[in-house]
């Protein structure tokens, strides 16, 4: 499917996201664009081999054409109750003054030696410091996101979601862009890894094991099995690339830094399984329906045994 270029109906207040906004179409779409052009395949290839899963195989003409039926569409938000968190509470931050001075703060703690030997200096040293960590602190965007996080299952579908309905995934760039400014992570790296998040999501879903089987059931399971596994799937996806791409490790770990437990359940399970267990795990999982999450932890305890 083609997407087409929409922009949003909110007119954001703060001028920071005004520009971002506006230059969204010449400076930040490209990258979008370049993203979904050069990961979809090696996302959806690591997937694949590592779920057993495939999304639908479509042939025309003669010519296979793998893992279509799922497509990606790059929109501003999904709706514009972020971009009204960022107005009411931080009006005036400017994101590059923001950058800036966080750098400076930065800076003054390494050269502290430096005025320490004179007290007068000193004195305007320590002002100093003190006047750039208030502004940073009355100017953070943390605000805004945690009131988003709250919200149980509000924080990813704040950058990404996935339509169980008609089956397609859906970046949301305006967080994305702000998210990115305020934490100085790469945005084609956090673009990556929101992508494999949903990605995931579509696998788990609509994706085929080897007896053609869906997971039709998959929005009646426990938000704390469904995104556990996508943030499994995802993570596994960052640990396979990141000796040739340290950044996208960093983008990762900022996303999930703050996150819902939602988001972070997995963690209290991951290591004690391997994705040859998860693998099979998923596929119990998938064909009993379970949607308690005390029976999902069952079945990956079940798979280890059966392999081991
Ligand atoms: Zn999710």
């Amino acid at each position: 499917m083609q997407e087409l270029f929409e922009q949003s109906r909110y007119a954001p207040k703060n001028h920071s996201v005004a520009k971002l906004l506006a230059e969204y179409s010449s400076k930040y779409m490209p990258v979008f664009e370049k993203v979904k052009k050069d990961w979809n395949p090696t996302i959806r290839e690591f997937y694949r081999s590592t779920m057993g899963l495939r999304l639908y195989n479509g042939v025309k003409g003669k010519k296979a054409i793998g893992d279509a039926g799922v497509s990606i569409q790059i929109r501003p938000h999904k709706d514009d109750s972020f971009l009204k968190a960022v107005d009411e509470m931080l009006p005036d931050v400017d994101f590059d003054r923001y950058a800036q001075l966080r750098e400076l703060r930065d800076t003054l703690l390494k050269v502290s030696l430096h005025y320490a030997s004179d007290p007068e200096r000193d004195k305007v040293y320590k002002w100093m410091l003190q006047d750039t960590r208030n502004y940073l602190k009355g100017n953070s965007l943390s605000g805004p996101f945690t009131a988003m996080m709250k919200t149980p299952g509000s924080h990813r579908s704040l950058f990404g979601n996935y339509t169980y309905l008609d089956q397609h995934v859906e970046l949301f760039y305006m967080p994305l862009l702000i998210f990115c400014k305020y934490k100085e992570v790469d945005l084609q790296w956090a673009i990556v890894v929101v992508l494999a998040h949903e990605l995931a999501h579509a696998y788990h879903h609509a994706g085929r094991d080897n007896d053609g089987r869906v997971w039709a059931g998959m929005g009646r399971a426990h938000l704390w099995i469904r995104e556990g596994l996508a943030m499994y799937y995802s993570e596994r996806f960052v640990a396979s690339q990141e000796r040739s791409y340290p950044a996208l490790r960093k983008a990762y770990d900022g996303l999930l830094d703050g996150s819902g437990e939602e988001y972070t359940s997995y963690l209290s399970w991951k290591n004690e399984y391997s994705l040859e267990h998860v693998k099979l795990a998923l596929s119990m999982v998938r064909r009993h329906n379970v949607t308690r999450y005390e029976h999902f932890l069952e079945k990956l305890a079940e798979a280890k045994k059966l392999m081991n």
